[in-house]
């Protein structure tokens, strides 16, 4: 017997016409350089995406044919995330974090046709323009400021483009987007997602027990939308026809809240690192800084600490804490409580909204132990967290497929140790390369900077392992305390004692002025490793 649905092909158009069509007075928010908001309905990203697609294919962009993106988070790149898809063309976010260097090594490397970028990302480009064959540099003029002649202006790009505009014709699997991994092992790698992977993760990701957005919503992403599609949540909001509140260069967490009052988000997502200098200001003052009532956090990409989790809901915050990657469109799980947890004590209940949570659904994950064999989800066994499904990178762009990334039964290798526990909980211990082994025995460093991060007087904690001669590797906890606080390293050990053995119990705590962080906003633990060498 054969099945009679249609088989029509996912398309991220879809999303567009939806948006245009059912909720035209949607707005967009973007925060200018000089600080002043931009506000944009959906009638208008309606109409300037499908511009810029015809423009960009009056512009002769071929069907499959990268258009890179350097900006920030606002209204200009969100019509890029629709209108290059739309004409065919396959939208490549730069970070604009990373050294010019591997900005040049990346965009060379995805053989990007076309730039749009900043205008006050300009003197970026300069550090690396003569390296890349750009054929075409457009530039958005963000600061209202005249573009320079040698460029196309954006806005007159989208001017010029032909009256009549028709979709570039596709199948659902042809690509639509790429991002490179950060690269912290080896040369950065490309991920290239497709309109039906990108369909799927939308629709997935937006369950009640994940995003849960609505029309009634309004969404304000602090992950860079050059960061895994800006974990995808700009989709779900074209298809949901939901307000977004975009930031623009503004990230210090005074200007955050300042944005957040006017604008009242219900939903903001970001990594924790933006929350923890956030969580910051408002304790100084909560008079002064408040969150809008009632307002959801997501907040992933690097452990969430439960500490922090607390400290948020005491400002009338409700935070769920996901766990993904690049190579995931991002999603993997989420923490949320479970129908047979909603009567656990307040305890249980922080405990579990600081894991990683739940996997998502239509994907499979598995943990494989050190022997190759699958461990039981019983809590403790550890294994390397391994997960396939339609939306997660089966190989990366233009790199023979490595055997320590993908098995050769087909599924991903996400170099991330982990336990499940049997209600379906995962808690990351590390990664795979972060894991501390002292005497032969595994110390969490996710644990450990978790447990002092509890600590009254401490703002950061990253755990890192030292070579020792003795025990193979030793812990050494980075810290940063609170201003005006103090507490020794002896005062910090016995803080960990409740939670650790004796031997699990770092040597070193080294004082610091400031974890440094990645290009993606997480702490830097290879930095801190050549540091402390
Ligand atoms: P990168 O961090 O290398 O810039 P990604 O954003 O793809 O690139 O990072 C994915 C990695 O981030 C995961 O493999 C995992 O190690 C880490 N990560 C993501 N979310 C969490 C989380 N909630 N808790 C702990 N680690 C996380």
């Amino acid at each position: 017997m054969r099945a009679t649905m249609m088989r029509t092909p996912l398309s991220l158009n879809q999303l567009l016409e939806r948006a245009g069509r059912l909720y035209p007075e949607s707005q967009i928010v973007s925060r200018r350089p000089d600080k002043s908001l931009a506000r944009h309905s959906f009638a208008d990203f309606y109409k300037r995406s499908r511009k810029l697609a015809g423009a960009l294919l009056a512009a002769g962009l071929k069907k499959g044919e990268r258009v890179a993106t350097l900006c920030w988070n606002h209204h200009a790149h969100l019509e890029c995330y629709f209108g290059i898809p739309a004409a065919g063309g396959v939208m490549h976010t730069l970070n604009l974090r990373l050294a010019p260097d591997d900005i040049a090594w990346i965009a060379n490397h995805a053989k990007d046709r076309f730039l749009i970028v900043d205008d006050v990302l300009l003197p970026l480009l300069e550090q690396f323009r003569a390296r890349v064959p750009f054929e075409k540099i457009i530039v958005f003029p963000f600061s209202g400021a005249a573009v320079p002649n040698e460029f196309t202006d954006y806005e007159a790009f989208l001017a010029g483009a032909p009256e009549a505009f028709d979709y570039a014709p596709h199948e659902e699997d042809d690509p639509v987007a790429m991002c490179y991994t950060s690269g912290t092992t080896g040369r950065p790698k490309g991920v290239v997602y497709s309109h039906r992977s990108t369909v799927i993760h939308t629709l997935m990701a937006n369950q009640p027990d994940h995003w849960c957005l609505a029309a009634r919503d309004s969404v304000m992403p602090v992950t860079p939308m050059f960061h895994a599609n800006c974990w995808g949540v700009p989709y779900a909001c074209v298809m949901m026809g939901i307000k977004m509140v975009f930031p623009g260069p503004h990230l210090h967490p005074e200007d955050l809240l300042s944005l957040m009052a006017a604008e009242q988000p219900t939903y903001v997502l970001g990594v924790p690192t933006i929350w923890i200098s956030m969580a910051q200001l408002l304790e100084s003052d909560p008079q002064k800084y408040r969150l809008p009532q009632g307002v959801r956090m997501l907040v992933g990409g690097a452990a969430m600490p439960e500490a922090l989790i607390r400290t948020y809901a005491k400002h009338g915050a409700s935070v769920s804490h996901g766990w993904g990657m690049t190579e995931m469109s991002p999603l993997g799980t989420v923490s949320y409580l479970k129908p047979e947890l909603r009567n656990a004590g307040e305890d249980e209940k922080f405990r579990r909204l600081a894991m990683a949570g739940v996997p998502a659904p239509i994907m499979d994950i598995r943990l494989i132990g050190d022997d190759g064999r699958e461990q039981p989800w019983d809590g403790v066994s550890m294994g390397e967290i391994q997960v396939r499904g339609p939306f997660i990178a089966g190989s990366y762009h233009e790199v023979a497929t490595e055997p320590e990334k993908f098995t050769a039964d087909g599924w991903l290798r996400t170099g991330d140790v982990a336990a499940i526990d049997r209600h379906g909980y995962v808690r990351i211990a590390d990664r795979t390369k972060d894991l501390i082994k002292s005497g032969g025995e595994w110390i969490s460093s996710v644990d450990m900077e978790n447990r002092l991060m509890g600590h009254e007087a401490v703002q950061e904690a990253a755990v890192i392992a030292v070579a020792d001669a003795k025990w193979g590797e030793r812990p050494l906890a980075c810290v940063v305390l609170k201003p005006g606080k103090a507490a020794s390293a002896e005062d910090l050990r016995s803080h960990l004692a409740g939670a650790f053995a004796k031997w699990q119990l770092p040597d070193r705590v080294e004082f610091i002025e400031a974890i440094p962080r990645t290009s993606t906003g997480k702490f830097w633990k290879v930095k801190l490793r050549e540091m402390f060498r």
